[in-house]
């Protein structure tokens, strides 16, 4: 099954110049998301990964799912203001200013063992400050997973020391 087709591409959203990856069509083929799943989870297997961090909003989908696969934790990673509790937080440059992400502090132990997930890997930006965010908490990142790799905009670079996995390259 070539999953590609399930990846629907929108130029100039949401603003011009961006060639957007829309995975709803992904989500809503039963059969086409179990094949996207497995891909993703058997990379992650033996990893003895205590728990998936997937990141807002669209990290959210695919994360929680491997998570039950794995049979581990999930923990949501968010914009500033969103989780109620105590959290910690990280900001990144964009190409015009800077973003900030947050989870709660009491989500990841020393010695959590993390498994990273994100829809796309672009810049790297998002990936590289949730890995920071896990390791301020002293997990330790066991794998970083994408979807997909936007692989012109070098974001593994930024993850650098990390193992990188993804479905789908462009
Ligand atoms: P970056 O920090 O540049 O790696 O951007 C990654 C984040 O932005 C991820 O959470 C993606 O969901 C989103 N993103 C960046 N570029 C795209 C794109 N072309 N299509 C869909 N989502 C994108």
């Amino acid at each position: 099954m070539d999953l590609n087709q399930f990846i629907r591409v929108v130029p100039d959203f949401p603003k011009p110049g961006i060639s957007f990856k829309d995975i709803t069509p992904l989500l809503l083929d039963a059969q086409a998301r179990e094949v996207c799943l497995k891909q993703l989870v058997a990379p992650l297997k033996d990893l003895r990964a205590t728990k998936v961090v997937g990141v807002e909003a669209r990290g959210f989908f695919f994360g929680m799912a491997i998570a039950r696969e794995l049979g581990i934790g999930f923990v949501p990673v968010r914009k500033p203001g969103k989780l109620p509790f105590e959290t910690v937080a990280q900001s990144y440059d964009l190409e015009y200013g800077t973003d900030t992400l947050e989870i709660h502090s009491d989500a990841i132990k020393p010695g959590d063992r993390v498994i990273l997930h994100d829809d796309v890997l672009a810049t790297g930006g998002t990936a590289a400050a949730s890995c920071e965010l896990i390791q301020k908490l002293g997990g330790k990142v066991v794998a970083c997973s994408f979807l997909m790799e936007l692989s012109f905009l070098n974001g593994h670079e930024k993850l650098s020391g990390q193992t990188v996995h993804r479905v789908l390259s462009y």
